[in-house]
């Protein structure tokens, strides 16, 4: 096995501007690791070999010639098949977009082009991010490399296998009630949900709106950071992105990788316990906040009492918004078109488009939300969920009042057995029990890896989560946990027969 692929993106990026290595060697060794590993993982949905060495060849020139280079220029990069990025397919995990080409850059792979990093293909996902496993994916689901039987997570399950079987050092995910936290957690990989708006939505397929975030995914919370800076920042293309700078993470994640939290009051949330969490989950999260208070932080506990209100809440905001902007899958714009024989009207050629493309997830969120956006229900579900989210905003105020962040385990359980939670949708719901607040408060959290669970030796994810725009604070508080209990990553017992 080629040791680059165990380096982290910072190392990388250093050695490929000293000329210690080139960025098409880096390349190229990903792209070994995909071709041996993605048979058994099914992180990519989509390989681009000639578009990745083409931008890994662009980078040595701009090193040969002694051009300035960006901090991550020449690293590798996995791209959740929800962003757009022109030259590649953009499926959405969904057979109704199949074959459709978007002409044009999200802005956040526009960015990560100009900082010349290297976009290696897209990445599996539930269908229109709809799911926690992957499992939702009309082109069959993603294995987590910590155990090939079990799911990594979703719905950017691709992104985070991708970063624990060492087929990339950076990805891009996209969060609406958990999908970066929770892969990040199952997988013992780092995964950010930036603040609504601090990262551009322009070409990031629709989900729910005013929910969808992308953000960073790494194998180390300074790595993460990196990206962060990379991709966030005001974008005019996005009415939603916030015109303020970008926190000061790389900063943040420097100084807390020092390991000193002196003065640094931490929240424990109450309601993240009991019924549900794994006791397993539950002893991996009671030391990391023992490793926090070592450090020097002040624990408090914190009650959040409209956070058991979360997930009902999320469950009708986000299929009405989905319902919504999912009526623009209407067969003449994008995708495949179904019965277009020339005997049907335009009306039975969306309907039997719909119905092929569709997958039952996809098609249940659909129904759920016209539902709950219907006359006379209006009111009951969807006015009271928004009415929920602004309890939820307001607990989060009055905690934030009394604590610089607020920590939690990222998911109830470690990673479950495919194929377990797919005929209970409630059960798979639950996955985003503890990720779901901060995405209706808009607020920032992140998952950085909390070691193994003492039941079944995988992986465990701490929570972090901070104000608005405050983002460096918890990045401070992963760097310094994470220097403090040494990464789980390398760990990894993955796919033995590859290494
Ligand atoms: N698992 C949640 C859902 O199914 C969250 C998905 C996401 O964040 N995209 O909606």
């Amino acid at each position: 096995m080629n040791e680059l692929i165990r380096s982290t993106a910072a190392e990388l990026a250093a050695k490929i501007a000293s000329r210690e290595v080139s960025a098409v060697e880096v390349a190229q060794a990903h792209l070994d690791r995909i071709g041996e590993v993605d048979g058994a993982v099914h992180a990519f949905l989509h390989v681009d070999t000639e578009g990745a060495l083409r931008a890994a060849r662009a980078v040595d020139d701009d090193v040969a010639a002694g051009r300035a280079v960006g901090p991550l220029a020449g690293v590798p990069l996995a791209l959740k098949d929800v962003l757009t990025a022109r030259g590649m397919p953009t499926t959405c995990g969904s057979k109704l977009l199949e074959g459709w080409q978007p002409p044009y850059d999200a802005t956040v792979t526009r960015r990560l082009r100009e900082a010349g990093i290297v976009i290696l293909g897209k990445t599996n996902m539930d269908e229109f991010a709809m799911g926690s496993s992957t499992e939702n994916s009309a082109f069959g689901p993603t294995r987590n490399p910590w155990d090939l039987d079990r799911i990594p997570g979703g719905s950017g399950g691709g992104s985070s296998a991708s970063l624990a079987a060492f087929e990339a050092p950076l990805a891009i995910g996209t969060d609406t009630g958990g999908s970066i936290r929770q892969p990040g957690a199952v997988t013992g990989t780092v995964g950010v949900k930036p603040t609504y708006g601090g990262v551009s939505r322009y070409g990031l397929v629709a989900f729910s709106s005013s929910l969808d975030q992308a953000g960073p995914c790494a194998r180390t919370v300074l790595d993460a950071a990196l990206l962060h800076e990379v991709i966030a920042g005001h974008d005019p293309l996005d009415s939603t992105s916030i015109d303020a700078p970008v926190p000061p993470v790389v900063a943040a994640a420097r100084e807390g990788a020092t390991g000193d939290l002196t003065g640094v009051r931490v929240g424990v949330v109450t309601q993240f316990s009991g019924d549900g969490y794994q006791p397993g989950v539950l002893r991996s999260f009671e030391a990391a906040v023992a490793q926090l208070k070592q450090l020097g932080a002040e624990i408090v506990e914190v009650s959040c009492p409209s956070f058991d209100y979360a997930l009902p809440a999320y469950y009708l905001i986000a299929p009405s918004e989905a319902s919504s902007n999912l009526a623009r899958f209407d067969s003449m714009r994008y995708g495949i078109r179904v019965g277009d024989d020339g005997t049907r009207s335009a009306e039975e050629v969306m309907s039997l488009t719909r119905e092929a493309g569709f997958g039952a997830e996809v098609k249940r969120r659909i129904m759920i939300g016209t539902y709950a956006l219907s006359s006379g229900y209006y009111d009951a579900y969807y006015g009271s969920a928004q009415k929920v989210r602004t309890l939820i905003t307001r607990d989060f105020e009055r905690a934030f009042g009394e604590v610089d962040v607020l920590v939690s385990p990222t998911t109830p359980t470690t990673a479950f057995r495919i194929g377990e939670r797919t005929d209970d949708p409630i059960a798979m719901y639950k996955a985003d029990l503890c990720t779901i607040p901060a995405n209706l408060a808009g607020t920032p959290a992140m998952s950085v890896p909390s070691g193994l669970s003492d039941e079944d030796g995988l992986p465990v994810g701490l929570q972090v989560m901070a104000p608005a725009l405050q983002e460096h604070r918890m990045y401070r508080v992963a760097a310094a946990y994470e220097a403090a209990r040494g990464q789980v990553i390398a760990d990894v017992p993955a796919l033995a027969g590859a290494r």
